[in-house]
């Protein structure tokens, strides 16, 4: 099947999704996109595979105690703690560990200490009450089911420490600065020097010279410090390879007042595809935790990604979608979710898309960008006309942009059915900045 992005379409687009989260779901989709694409090189088609939804593995996420767990067995040092589902449980844990702990959301989300979901407490009594504040919190959508109950640290410095994937460099990224605790992005934006980075060459795999750079590159100066954080890297290199890792983020790596350093969160994901070598980590997964509305998209076996944007975004074939993401970004809109139609173009499978998509509340346009290969786009524009027989979509703003395979005859029964809200556009570009356009 053809990628269907024309060249001068696709050029410079810059990767401005702005959510790191939903980039990275995107980006570990594209991952296995990728290996789709190569198992129909080699011939492994079985039919299946290619049906939506099918292949819409998104890469496992860990809760930080889990990420913890996967430290800890590495030698990474990290603060004793326990497991509460209720207050009680968490009273009890409190009681075991004795002393001042911090109570911790457990969800699969970051920004959980600006939004309440992390608090110091001291005694019992407080750790219950702390626990009864935090379950049941809305953290970006999350609902607080668990709570990690783990001795308190004492803070005097937080810095940052993580290896994912450049897929650019196609080598993993370390990446290091001293001025952690806060979102790393921020770093990078306001102060860029304090953020090292440094790949390693995986067939010559981890070098002590790496994690010296690292120190050194961050003017990290005490020489205890420079010993363990360098430890600490070595270890997070071995577990990002030993557990088939795509991200091992720790934020904050702190030092503790008596210099000792040690990891107090932890972000971990790990590729989906190498699950079958991990069946502890891949009984950890947890299914509920997923985002309401791809958890409905799967579902309905749509093959859905939600962002954050406005613009909600319909493509046929992974590739085109995800340059529709981009397009739509890259003439300043925010795409509000991925979502690929697949190889049909059935009623059925648009209005599928479309309920899905239109589940977000954030959506205010929506932009039919199609290729038409396998697809026919005849089928689609009676598919994109029957749905909004079948579903009330006078609301929004439907732009639509055939190409390819009966583009004419699609673009004809569009225009001769005469929606108002329906806004057919020639070019991809024009498309986007259309439904951009009528977003606003
Ligand atoms: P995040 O907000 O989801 O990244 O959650 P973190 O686990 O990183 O915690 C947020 C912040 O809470 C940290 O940056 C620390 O400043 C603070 N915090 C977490 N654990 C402790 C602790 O044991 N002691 C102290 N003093 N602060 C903590
Ligand atoms: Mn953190």
């Amino acid at each position: 099947m053809p990628t269907a992005v024309r060249p001068e379409e696709a050029e410079d687009l810059a990767l401005a999704h702005g959510k790191r989260e939903a980039v990275e779901r995107l980006d570990g989709f594209v991952a296995f996109v990728q290996v789709l694409r190569d198992d129909r090189v080699h011939g492994a088609h079985s039919r299946h595979v290619l049906r939506p939804g099918r292949y819409s593995h998104p890469p496992v996420d860990l809760y930080e105690y889990q990420g913890k767990e996967l430290f800890k067995r590495v030698g990474i040092p990290v603060s004793d703690g326990r497991r509460a589902d209720t207050p009680q449980e968490a009273r009890a844990a409190a009681q075991e560990l004795g002393g001042a702990v911090v109570v911790k959301a457990q969800v699969l989300t970051g920004g959980r200490g600006k939004a309440g979901g992390v608090k110091l407490a001291e005694g019992v009594d407080d750790v219950e009450q702390k626990a009864k504040d935090i379950l049941g919190l809305d953290i970006n959508g999350h609902i607080v089911r668990r709570l990690w109950i783990e001795r308190a640290s004492d803070i005097a410095k937080e810095y940052y420490l993580s290896i994912t994937f450049d897929r650019g460099a196609k080598k993993p990224l370390f990446m290091f600065t001293t001025q952690g605790g806060v979102e790393i992005e921020q770093v990078a934006e306001e102060n860029p020097d304090a953020l090292i980075r440094l790949h390693v060459d995986p067939l010559e795999g981890y070098q002590p010279w790496v994690a010296r750079r690292l120190v050194y590159g961050a003017r990290v100066e005490d020489p205890s410090e420079q010993k363990q954080i360098a430890a600490i890297v070595e270890r997070l290199y071995r577990a990002f390879v030993e557990f088939d890792a795509m991200l091992c983020e720790i934020n904050p790596l702190i030092v503790t007042p008596e210099g000792e350093v040690k990891a107090l969160d932890s972000k971990f994901t790990v590729d989906d595809s190498a699950l079958f070598r991990h069946p502890d980590i891949a009984e950890w997964r947890d299914t509920t935790a997923a985002d309401p509305i791809e958890a409905f998209a799967r579902e309905k076996g749509v093959t859905y990604v939600k962002l954050d944007g406005d613009v909600g975004i319909c493509g046929n074939g992974a590739g085109l979608a995800m340059s529709t993401v981009d397009v739509v970004a890259h003439v300043g809109g925010k795409p509000a979710n991925f979502c690929d139609l697949g190889g049909g173009g059935s009623a059925e499978g648009v209005v599928d898309a479309l309920e899905v998509i239109t589940r977000d509340p954030q959506v205010k346009s929506i932009f039919f960008n199609i290729f038409g290969g396998i697809t026919r786009c005849d089928e689609v524009a009676r598919g994109i006309l029957e749905a909004l027989e079948r579903l009330d979509m006078s609301k929004y703003p439907i732009v639509v942009r055939l190409d390819g395979t009966n583009a004419e005859d699609g673009r004809k029964i569009l225009a001769d059915a005469g929606k108002p809200n329906i806004h057919p556009e020639a070019t991809m570009l024009d498309g986007a900045k259309k439904a951009v356009e009528l977003a606003r």
